[in-house]
């Protein structure tokens, strides 16, 4: 059989209730696919620092399952995640993934089951009176871990990866602001006795959502100041929370050091990846100009729109008989437009939307027939002002070239 039609029969087996095993398979050049690895029973993909697969860890070691019957061992195993191989555990090429070898049916199957929600629900099932059951069917816990999957996991690349969008958010701050306010959902549903989130037992939701709170503790202080409102810190019964059952949790402990280890190491001190990242390391340190007055209100300007990010007001020496600037109220690194980089798409494309509306717009002296639209990018062209402003000049007809 063509390993494609195998994958799709296996995926098949996959959404049917896990019901039908598939059997091994092999690539076109023979190697032999799905249980390359296996001693174990079955084999989890997964690396330490892996957020959505700490979950899965997490359950495996508070029951007690052993690498013997789980194994945990990296995509690198496969040839990585974008490989034929470990794209038929995943075709997604995600982590984590898991491989249940030899189904119990027969002998030879195995098949993957992917999305860290999915393997968990599968070893909470299969292994439900091993250890702890986890409350598969507790309400609390399944809304914390539905909430945290869709409205936290979706934007928390804000806290780590260099550029946006952040799911739905196109800038950092605002993703920054929401991830605060969704954690503050979560905490609004922690159960006040216990000591984990839904109550004296452990629950589903704790392996969900520790591992983002330990993300979360680390990186949002390196944010100190990025947005306005923005806290540094979890709320308060999460922040206790995550100290309490990382210090006196053995398992949380353990998942705590792996996530913990490959953070401070080799992402921090090695890659030193926050240094790049906008509003971590890269900070808009220019002094302020005139503009940043003009935005607060301290000097007065001929004010012409207002949005919650930009200001258009008149020049105040008008090279033509309509002359508007349209600035960004916060620079956010914007000196001049060489400074752009793919955080300032959000901003740069609101920017030309209302200069596009100041043209047309005749009540400010701009005539049918068109304005001259212009940035001036550094000392060459005449910029005088180190805050990125559009001109927007009409109402007489304009030579070209500009001198
Ligand atoms: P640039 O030469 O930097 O491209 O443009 C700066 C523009 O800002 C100039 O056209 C200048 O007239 C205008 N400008 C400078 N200071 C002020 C001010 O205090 N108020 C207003 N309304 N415009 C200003």
């Amino acid at each position: 059989m063509h390993w494609r039609l195998h994958l799709f029969l296996l995926w098949v087996g996959v959404c049917d209730g896990l019901s039908s095993p598939a059997s091994t398979s092999t690539t076109a050049s023979g190697k032999s696919l799905l249980r390359m690895n296996s001693a174990s029973r079955h084999t989890l993909y997964d690396l330490p620092v892996s957020n959505n697969g700490a979950r899965c860890r997490l359950i495996l070691y508070k029951k007690g399952i052993t690498t013997s019957e789980v194994d945990i061992v990296s995509p690198a195993e496969l040839g990585g995640l974008k490989s034929e191989e470990y794209q038929q555990v995943n075709p997604q090429g995600k982590m984590p993934a898991l491989v249940i070898h030899n189904n119990g049916v027969d002998p030879s199957s195995s098949f993957g089951i992917a999305e860290s929600d999915t393997i968990s629900r599968y070893l909470m099932s299969t292994y439900a009176t091993t250890g702890p059951s986890f409350q598969p069917d507790l309400a609390r816990s399944n809304l914390m871990a539905r909430f945290h999957d869709i409205y936290l996991t979706t934007i928390q690349g804000c806290l780590y990866k260099p550029t946006p969008p952040f799911g739905v958010y196109q800038t950092r701050q605002d993703a920054l602001l929401e991830f605060q306010s969704q954690l503050q959902v979560l905490e609004d549903l922690v159960v006040d006795d216990g000591q984990y989130l839904c109550g004296s037992d452990i629950s589903y939701a704790d392996a969900a959502i520790f591992p983002t709170l330990v993300f979360a503790a680390f990186m949002m202080p390196k944010f100190d100041g990025a947005a306005e409102g923005f806290q540094t810190t979890l709320p308060p019964k999460l922040n206790q929370y995550l100290e309490h059952v990382r210090t006196y949790d053995s398992a949380f402990g353990k998942v705590y050091n792996e996530i913990m280890d490959v953070l401070e190491g080799s992402w921090e001190q090695e890659r030193k990846r926050w240094d790049g990242i906008w509003l971590a390391g890269q900070r808009d340190t220019d002094p302020d100009t005139i503009f940043d007055k003009i935005v607060a209100k301290e000097i007065s300007a001929g004010i012409v729109r207002e949005t919650d990010d930009i200001l258009a007001f008149t020049d105040i020496n008008p090279a033509a008989p309509a002359h508007i600037l349209v600035i960004p109220k916060n620079r956010n690194g914007l000196s001049r437009l060489q400074k752009a980089t793919p955080e300032h798409v959000e901003i740069l494309g609101k920017l030309m939307v209302v200069a596009g509306e100041i043209a047309r717009d005749e009540s400010l002296g701009f005539g049918p027939d068109g304005a001259r639209i212009v940035v001036n990018d550094g000392p060459a062209a005449g910029q005088e002002v180190p805050h990125l402003h559009i001109h927007v000049i009409g109402g007489r007809a304009m030579a070209w070239p500009p001198g």
